[in-house]
């Protein structure tokens, strides 16, 4: 059987002097140790998602972690059957997430970080506590923490519109989870700054509370943003249903017709009957090119 591919994701805001010449040396790195993958480098720090074999990502760990000021990166760790990234790309970006916010909120002032231990107690015990999915509803859809609300995005973007939406709950424990923590740094820091007074992120997101807590209170797959779609991140995956036929299916795919190219939970006989396409409609448009 083929070596399995481990996937890291991880972030760290920390200021950047000069993201051009960290954007070179690095990709030095990554190509160093054969990793793919892409790494957004901003001013204000970086974000990536990199793949390789077990030792060359234990060997990128132990690179980043002697960087000066990247000593406490903490990777979220998957496995993949193959590279679930074709391209290895560094990229200088304004924000290492985009929020539209850039200079407006400090990440300094986010929520309090709580381990996936006590994020999980935290739900437990104080039963007003609202749980904030802070993903966007394409994500949502396919997976989330029991009883979570949903920020109601289809873009990060789009989250400062929203926050309005959640007034009713200024008084009460807002907990909130992403991925693997990166948005949540910025939009706990926004929350905050608009009177939210009790606003907690989980640490590492899913990818960390479920590696610690697997078939706990996640439920359904999480998506990830590469070829792999999803992963499963729970046994308790009843979500899960082909958006065609109903039945149970841990499968994610992009409508085939790009002027669609709608993202939809399809089982492999619903994909086989309709080509790859959401519908016969996007199907016979693809014929008719
Ligand atoms: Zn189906
Ligand atoms: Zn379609």
């Amino acid at each position: 059987m083929a070596e399995l591919i481990s996937v890291l994701l991880f972030y760290k805001y920390v200021r950047i002097k000069n993201p051009e010449a960290f954007r070179e040396e690095h990709l030095k790195i990554l190509n160093e140790f054969n990793l793919k993958g892409r790494v957004l480098v901003a001013e204000e720090g970086i974000n990536g998602a990199v793949s390789g074999t077990k030792e060359s990502t234990e060997q990128y760990k132990r690179c980043m972690h002697s960087i000066p000021g990247f000593s406490d990166v903490h990777f979220k760790e998957t496995e993949a059957k193959s590279h679930p990234f074709r391209k290895t790309q560094v990229k200088i970006k304004k924000e290492i997430v985009a929020s539209g916010l850039y200079d407006k909120v400090d990440v300094n002032d986010a929520g309090i970080h709580l381990e996936p231990a006590e994020f999980r107690k935290m739900i437990e015990d104080d039963e007003d506590t609202v749980v904030l999915d802070m993903r966007n509803d394409y994500e949502y859809k396919v997976g989330r923490f029991r009883g979570a609300v949903q920020i109601g995005t289809e873009n990060f973007r789009e989250f400062t519109a929203k926050v309005s939406h959640f007034d009713e709950f200024k008084g009460r424990n807002i907990l909130m989870y992403c991925t693997g923590g990166v948005r949540c740094e910025k939009a706990s820091a926004y929350f905050r700054q608009k009177g939210f007074k009790n606003v907690f992120q989980l640490k590492g997101g899913i990818m960390n509370y479920c590696r610690q807590f697997p078939d706990d209170l996640f439920e359904g797959a999480c998506f990830t943003f590469d070829s792999r779609l999803l992963i499963p991140a729970s046994k308790n995956s009843k979500v899960l249903k082909c958006e065609i036929c109903s039945s149970e299916c841990d499968s994610y795919i992009n409508c085939r017709n790009v002027h669609c190219d709608k993202l939809f939970v399809c089982c492999d006989g619903c994909r086989r009957k309709l080509g790859g396409c959401c519908s016969e409609g996007c199907g016979a448009e693809i014929e008719g090119i």
